[in-house]
């Protein structure tokens, strides 16, 4: 039968999932101006499809527009490209919608700009597992690894370069069925489209060699977790690299280091946003590599906050390629609440003049209590529920975002956690592992 290509205008919206309707794509010149109807209450549709507490009952229309520069196109053999646009939520009268999430991270990215001049540079490190997969022993980052999944990681490379992102590297990841896939860092807003589009040619290439993909935290609570770590590094207005300074302390600049200070300051804050799934805390534990503490490290892969290692030596490449990783996210969140979490954080960071904690050499999770506290740092909340508590009750955080979004995020998370809330651990990753 003959088919038309369909385009999906969609947004990644407080679910971390990705959702619009979609169009003819003889339409795109029309829907590029004017958009497609979506609806204020589809904000609190939640991962598992049921609607949480809404302040927007059935009132108000607004448009989704999508925004072309954000695409994703993936070949189909013998029919139409599957097509994603990424978009803008609007009002009726082209007013940005204050919870649309590329608007959060506009605002928070302008912040950054007023305070400093400052523009991001950075990518997203993503890990995803591969479903229903009988799992090969010996496996891990071996040849036979690479052998059994090449012509999958080569679809998804030519895939992630004929749409505009530069893969780094694919490597068949520690855990069962687990891969890591980089790619090259990108400026502002597109760090978080590409983030989005990557994830989503990786459900769309595994769908074409039948299998799925999840990008689950954690499929169990002694499972391997998926982390997702946002690598960023800062670009002045005129365009040099603007993290390093050999003599600033851990060799961080004066802004970057006031960003990250302030990444860690409000870290357990914001957590809730990074971290947004009850499952979610079952990776951020002691001894997974991912994060638990509030705590700034070199060659630690347990830090929130990593300085990465600089392999080139000259001063301009090392100044170029010196960057820090944030590590306490996963992929239940919108990339672009992630990042306009951070930016507003290192924001708020330079703004309040923050200096550089110490990098922690240690095994925080072996301190008591005091001797943690008499270090400065924090264990990050152990529940989501806890993560809503502290996100809520602090005034700085919710003055980052629009008036009213903590009230709508923690009634969004509720209605989510009520789903699985009679459920034992295994099976709220099970529930989990369906939707991400
Ligand atoms: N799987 C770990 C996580 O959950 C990360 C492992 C790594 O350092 O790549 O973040
Ligand atoms: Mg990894």
């Amino acid at each position: 039968m003959k088919r038309e290509e369909l385009i999906l205008a969609c947004t990644s919206d407080i679910a971390g999932k990705v959702r619009g309707k979609s169009f003819p794509a003889v339409q795109l010149e029309k829907r590029l101006n004017r958009g497609i109807g979506w609806t204020p209450t589809n904000v609190q549709i939640t991962c598992f499809d049921n609607i949480a507490e809404t302040p927007f009952g059935s009132f108000g229309d607004l448009v989704l527009i999508p925004d072309a520069s954000a695409t994703m196109r993936l070949p189909d053999e013998d029919a139409p490209d599957e097509v994603l646009m990424l978009g803008d939520i609007r009002y009726t009268d082209g007013k940005p919608w204050e919870f649309c999430t590329r608007a959060i991270l506009r605002d928070a990215l302008a912040r950054l700009k007023r305070v400093s001049a400052l523009t991001l540079n950075g990518t997203f490190e993503h890990e995803f597992q591969i479903r229903h997969e009988e799992v090969q022993p010996g496996s891990a980052f071996s040849s036979s690894g690479f052998r059994q999944w090449r012509a999958f990681g080569e679809t998804l490379i030519a895939a992630m370069r004929a749409n505009g992102i530069a893969p780094d590297t694919f490597l068949r990841e520690f855990g069962p069925g687990q891969f890591e896939v980089t790619m090259d860092p990108s400026r502002d807003m597109a760090i978080a489209d590409q983030a989005v589009i990557l994830r989503e040619l990786v459900h769309g290439v595994a769908a074409r060699f039948d299998k799925g993909a999840t990008f689950v935290p954690i499929r169990g609570p002694d499972a391997v977790g998926n982390g997702v770590h946002v690598h960023i590094s800062l670009i002045d207005a005129d365009g040099n690299p603007a993290t390093h300074d050999a003599d600033g302390k851990h060799e961080l600049s004066l802004h970057a280091g006031q960003f990250v200070a302030g990444i860690l300051k409000y870290l357990d804050a914001f957590t809730a946003l990074t971290a947004p799934s009850v499952v979610s805390y079952l990776r951020l534990t002691p001894h997974r590599w991912s994060a638990a503490f509030n705590n700034l490290g070199f060659r630690d892969r347990e830090a929130s906050v990593r300085i990465c290692p600089v392999s080139d030596i000259s001063d301009l490449a090392r100044a170029r390629q010196f960057h820090f990783e944030f590590r306490a996210a996963d992929a239940a969140a919108s990339p672009y609440l992630v990042l306009a979490a951070l930016v507003h954080a290192g924001a708020q960071g330079i703004e309040e003049g923050l200096s550089v904690p110490d990098a922690t050499q240690q095994d925080l999770s072996l301190l008591s209590p005091q001797d943690l506290a008499a270090s400065g740092h924090t264990r990050l909340p152990q529940s989501l529920e806890q993560a809503l508590k502290v996100f809520a009750a602090n005034e700085t955080v919710a003055g980052w975002f629009p008036e009213g979004f903590t009230d709508l995020y923690v009634k969004h998370k509720q209605g989510e956690m009520a789903m699985v809330a009679d459920l034992e651990p295994i099976e709220q990753c099970r529930r989990y592992e369906e939707v991400y």
